[in-house]
Formats: structure tokens, sequence, C-alpha cells
């Protein structure tokens, strides 16, 4: 089998964790009987100061014969965030209709967490990716003015929601089989209890997966007190946000977290490290390339290949028991060559 791909790496420390993760997919592929044709897309900062725009106008059909994307990341000091942001990734996600955004979390034996005691935490969070807060409906009203106005209205629709929660309920069944529903329906009357009524109407469809409804600030405190029992979190855009960030930090960091942005049954979809740029650990060899390897792990799994994502993951957990491997940013001194050496012996 031939598995053709993208690979946009991107700005900062895109390139460094892309370039440690490929030969990883590229073994564990090949383990597999599989081989990786990547198309490799210098699209990012430098294009945008080069051509005016972080990609081309056709980017989408370029990518558009792939069977998924793996970026790395976007911005650099000299030009404007938004111009990468959504000239890139945010255009990119639009432009292929990707509307559900996954971000499993899990810890790591050997990987020390914020957390007190209850260390265990294995849980998706599947986040709606395209409207909620972040519709991008609303506007400044009295600008400069003493009564000066931000409007920002939250938009929820019964098809968008209810694709996502179709993902989140298959996805539940493939995993443990629980599934909470994450709102704030008793403070925001109209588009959080639609997401109710629709869900409940879903959930019918589903009688093997347990479904509750949980308050978003009652499951923040639920996710630092007792994660132990989480398994799918369906959230709105900004929920999902908040919640994947505080969850990442609970199981060991940015530099372990991984995500894909999907339309349900349909390819391409761009798999990324949650992580930025971070332009403050540019080209000094530390930057922890785990999100990204996983990120990569998703997409073989997603593509076909769940028996090659599944050695990228043993071999991930069997380098981070061994605290030498470990980069700073996870408490160690390792360098990003280091555990990529160490995750590229372990997949065989
Ligand atoms: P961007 O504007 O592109 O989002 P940022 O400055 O917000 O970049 P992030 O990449 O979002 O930076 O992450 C915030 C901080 O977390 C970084 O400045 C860096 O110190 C740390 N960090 C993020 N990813 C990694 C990683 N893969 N390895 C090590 N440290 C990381
Ligand atoms: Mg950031």
């Amino acid at each position: 089998m031939k598995l053709k791909i993208a690979v946009i790496p991107g700005d900062g420390i895109g390139p460094e964790v892309v370039a440690a993760t490929l030969p990883v997919l590229h073994a564990a592929a090949r383990a597999e009987g599989a081989e990786l044709d990547v198309l490799d897309l210098d699209w990012g900062g430098e294009h945008h100061l080069r051509t005016g725009a972080p990609m081309p106008a056709d980017a989408a059909e370029i990518v558009s014969d792939r069977a998924a994307v793996l970026f790395g990341a976007v911005g650099r000091p000299d030009v404007p965030d938004h111009e990468l942001v959504w000239g890139l990734i945010i255009a990119l996600r639009q432009q292929l209709d990707l509307a559900v955004n996954l971000r499993p979390v899990r810890s790591w034996d050997g990987v020390t967490t914020a957390l007190r005691d209850d260390r265990d935490i294995d849980l998706l969070i599947v986040r709606e990716n395209t409207e909620g807060e972040y519709a991008g409906v609303g506007g400044r009203v009295h600008r400069g003015r003493p009564g000066e106005l931000g409007v920002e209205v939250a938009v929820h629709s019964r098809p968008v929601i209810e694709r996502a929660a179709h993902h989140a309920f298959r996805a539940a069944q493939a995993r443990s089989g629980r599934l909470a529903l994450v709102t704030k329906s008793n403070a925001m009357r109209f588009g959080y209890t639609l997401w109710d009524a629709v869900v409940e109407e879903i959930a019918v469809s589903y009688p093997d997966v347990e479904c509750e409804h949980v308050l978003v600030d009652a499951m923040a405190a639920r996710m630092i007190q007792k994660p132990r029992g989480l398994d799918v979190l369906l959230c709105s855009n900004l929920f999902g946000d908040i919640l994947s960030d505080l969850a990442a930090v609970l199981a060991g960091g940015m530099g372990m977290a991984p995500s894909a942005n999907v339309a349900p049954g349909r390819a391409p979809g761009i798999y990324e490290p949650v992580h930025g740029s971070a332009p403050d650990i540019v080209g000094r060899g530390v930057a922890n390339p785990v999100a990204c390897m996983l990120s990569g792990a998703m997409l073989l799994e997603d593509s076909g290949l769940p028996n090659a994502a599944a050695r990228v993951r043993d071999a991930i957990a069997d380098a981070l028991r061994d605290p030498a491997n470990h980069t700073p940013d996870i408490g160690g001194s390792g360098t990003t060559t280091r555990l990529a050496e160490a995750v590229l012996g372990g997949v065989g």
C-alpha cells in the first residue's frame, strides 16, 4: 500500500518536530508493509514574506488528492500572527471543511504531571471547529467613545452540532463507551440548550454509550480533582479550546498534545501538534517532538494503518519510560534528537 500525504513543516519549531517525526512515520509504515509518499510544502512565514501570502490560492486543491496533511506550526516574529493563523491554518481548515477537532490526552508512565495523585488521564476532546463563540459574528460600536461596545455573537447550528455529536458518539463506542456533553446551558439559554436537545435526540441511536451532561465549570474542577473515568468530552469551539489546554497541561504539557482536524467521512484531514511555533526555543534543539509524532500516529490510524499507529505510540511510551530521553519541557535535559532516536529505535 502507498499512502500519499502532504507535509507542511511551517515556522519556528514546526520544522524541528516534523523532521523528528517523519522518519518515525516512514519506519512504522514500512514495518506494516506500506510506503509513505510525501509531498513537502514550503508554506508559512517565509512563503508569506516571499509572495505576500502564506500559501498559494489553490492550496486546498494541491492537497486534495492526499490522504492527509501533517502540519507543524506557523508564526514568526516579523509577520503579524493573524496573517499566518488566518491566512494558512484557519483558511485551510475552512476550505477543507474540517468541522471536528480531536484532541486526545493521556498520561504516560515516567512523565510527571501537574496532578497531585490521580494521574491516570486518558480522554478525547471532540471540539466543534467552525462556529460557536468563534463564528466571527459581531462588531464594534461607538469606537473610541465612553460607551463603546464589542459584540460577539455565538452561533450554534443544528447540522454542525449533529456532525460533531455523531463523531463523538462513534468515538465513544470505539473507546470506553462514555460521553460527556460539556455546555453552560444553565446560564446561556439559547445556544447551549440547543446542544442539550440535539445530543439527547442523537443519544437514542447509541444505546451502548452512556451519556451525561456536565456544565463547563464543573468539568474544569472535575478534570483536576477526579479525571479518572472521563472518556469522550463533546465540546463547543470555545470550551473545547480551553479544556484541551487544561487537559494537556495536566497530562504533561503542550509538547505532548496532538490533534486532528477532520471532516467526518472525508479526506484529507490536517494533523498537527496543539502547540505553536514556540519562538523562545527555536534552534536550540530542545523542542519536544512527541505532540507531532502522536499527531502522525492519528494520521496513520485514520489512513488505514492502525498497526503502524500503534507501533508509534508504543515506541513513544517506551522512550518516555527513560528520563534520560526527556526534553526540558517535561523536566529532563535531553534533546529533540535524542528523544527522536529513542522512538525511531523502538518502532522496529
Ligand atoms: P504561537 O504564537 O505560534 O502559538 P507561542 O509563543 O504561543 O507560539 P506555543 O508554541 O503556543 O508558543 O507554546 C507556548 C510555550 O510552550 C512555548 O513558548 C514553549 O516554551 C512551550 N512549548 C510549546 N511547544 C513545545 C514543545 N513542543 N517542546 C517544548 N516546549 C514547547
Ligand atoms: Mg500559542
